[in-house]
């Protein structure tokens, strides 16, 4: 335990009894997964470390009038994402907020939306939250910018910081399934519940989905809390700590 892991380790509020390690036997205690699992859980075993290959399953064709980004590349996405008007959110943003990262990432981090802050810099999780899931990340021996992605699931933001409603998600959905499709990150982490129900594409509660892996399109996807919800409820820090650590051992070291 190095003093600077110590010192993340206190900012989380996770005290001294939270450790990255290595996967053991008292590990395999730690993710239960419930009796009747959902039928993209997959065992909760190391992917191997090498990129994939294109996923499996082809991107469905949008409706008429959705937004169509299936032949778009990272600049083209940018350039889509600024101007969109495909939702009422375009109302009030001052500007959309399309994700921050390598475009080779291994992780992709996805959570809510923009918040003003995030709406002021154009850059996703810069207030409080954000500095929380910056310990988060380091905790793990992640940073910002280097081999992390960081995305939301809708792109501009919800007057009042409301939750997204299900026609705003479904609006802005064409734009994260094409980040994650350019990125193939080894594993995504869904932020809280909105995230996850995006990814998952089903209504969930966290504390029944944290813990399990599942699989979006071949990538490992797994759920934790929302940082933002994290600093207003903090006995769940250590909860959120056990999934950052279930996280890295699928992604290895
Ligand atoms: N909360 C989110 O979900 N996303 C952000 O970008 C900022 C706060
Ligand atoms: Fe477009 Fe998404 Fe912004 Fe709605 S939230 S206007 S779909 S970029």
């Amino acid at each position: 335990m190095n003093p600077q892991r110590d010192q993340i380790l206190k900012e989380l509020g996770l005290g001294p009894q939270w450790r990255l390690r290595q996967a053991s036997a008292d590990d395999a205690k730690a993710p239960a997964a419930p009796a009747a699992a959902p039928a993209v859980e997959v065992a909760g075993t190391a992917v191997p470390s090498r990129r994939r290959a294109a996923p499996a399953t082809e991107t469905a064709a949008p409706a008429a009038g959705a937004v169509d980004a299936r032949n778009l590349d990272w600049d083209g996405l940018a350039t889509a994402v600024a101007e969109c008007r495909a939702c009422g959110l375009c109302a009030a943003r001052k500007q959309a907020v399309l994700g921050v990262g390598g475009r080779q990432a291994d992780w992709l981090f996805v959570g809510e939306a923009p918040g003003a802050e995030e709406d002021e810099r154009g850059e996703p999780f810069v207030g409080q939250a954000g500095k929380l899931l910056d310990s988060m990340l380091a905790a793990i021996g992640l940073k910002r910018g280097e081999n992390v992605y960081i995305a939301n699931s809708v792109k501009c933001r919800p007057p009042n910081n409301r939750t997204p409603e299900p026609a705003e998600t479904a609006a802005c959905w064409p734009y994260l399934e094409r980040q994650i499709e350019l990125l193939q990150p080894k594993l995504i982490v869904a932020l809280g519940r909105p995230a996850a129900q995006t990814l998952l594409q089903r209504e969930v509660k966290i504390g029944a989905v944290r813990g399990q892996q599942f699989d979006y399109k071949g990538i490992p996807l797994i759920v934790t809390y929302h940082p933002a919800y994290l600093l207003r409820n903090l006995p769940d820090k250590a909860r959120a700590w056990e999934d950052l650590c279930f996280a890295r051992r699928i992604v290895g070291s």
